[in-house]
């Protein structure tokens, strides 16, 4: 497959003032653009396998690549993958808290929504370096929520977790606007998080888990609700 840069979902500008319009442009149109680029070249080279596989196969299955090229896809597959997942969970018609399921798992894990909106936040804030702070599911079938934080461009599907929330941690997320106060992106960020489709990842998670093998998934539900 050649693996192809889909257009923003809204304008550049429409997440101002928490995503200013000119680092939307250049990091959409420049360093993800780069990625997608970088991943048609990488896997022109690699066996046939894994020329017809999606970004999630990869990076859920990234011990079937080639030690040669093993990083490199890790690289180029992730940076493609998070940032098409970044895109996805925010919205000008952000905001809010999440409704539901996911608002329920939210209170058995972490308390309450205040709780793992500070966490994240800390989460992100304290990450040494490039990297993107997540809030994931799993490992399948397990369904207790993680807060978990990736360097460069690792995701969690390579550890058997299932992404639910991502923000980008780099420099280049943030800093044209709001400079070396990344504490300041995190917190105001929430404003623009579209948590219907956050919503929609877990619902999919969950139903991914419950029947993938029946039994399994009915016994990490009842564990869960031990905790
Ligand atoms: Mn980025």
């Amino acid at each position: 497959m050649i693996h192809l840069l889909a257009p923003l979902p809204y304008a550049a500008d429409a997440l101002e003032p928490h995503v200013d319009a000119r680092t939307m442009t250049l990091h959409h149109d420049m360093h993800h653009a780069a990625y997608v680029k970088a991943i048609n070249t990488v896997l022109s080279a690699a066996p046939d396998e894994l020329k017809d596989k999606t970004p999630e196969w990869l990076m859920s299955n990234l011990s079937q690549a080639p030690l040669a090229i093993r990083a490199e896809i890790g690289h180029q597959a992730g940076g493609h993958l998070n940032h098409s997942l970044l895109w996805a969970n925010m919205s000008p018609r952000g905001g809010g808290t999440p409704d539901g399921a996911l608002a329920a798992a939210i209170s058995r894990d972490f308390d309450n929504i205040e709780t793992f909106q500070s966490k994240f936040e800390q989460a992100g804030a304290k990450h040494f370096g490039a990297g993107w702070v997540w809030l994931v599911v799993g490992p399948s079938p397990q369904l207790n929520l993680h807060i978990l934080t990736t360097n460069e461009h690792d995701n969690p599907l390579t550890e058997g977790y299932q992404p639910l929330l991502v923000n980008d941690v780099w420099e280049h997320a943030y800093y044209l606007k709001h400079e070396n106060r990344r504490p300041d992106y995190l917190h105001g960020w929430w404003a623009v998080v579209d948590w219907k489709a956050v919503e929609e990842r877990f619902a999919n998670a969950v139903s991914a888990a419950q029947n993938a093998d029946g039994p399994r998934g009915e016994a990490a539900i009842a564990l869960n609700a031990v905790h």
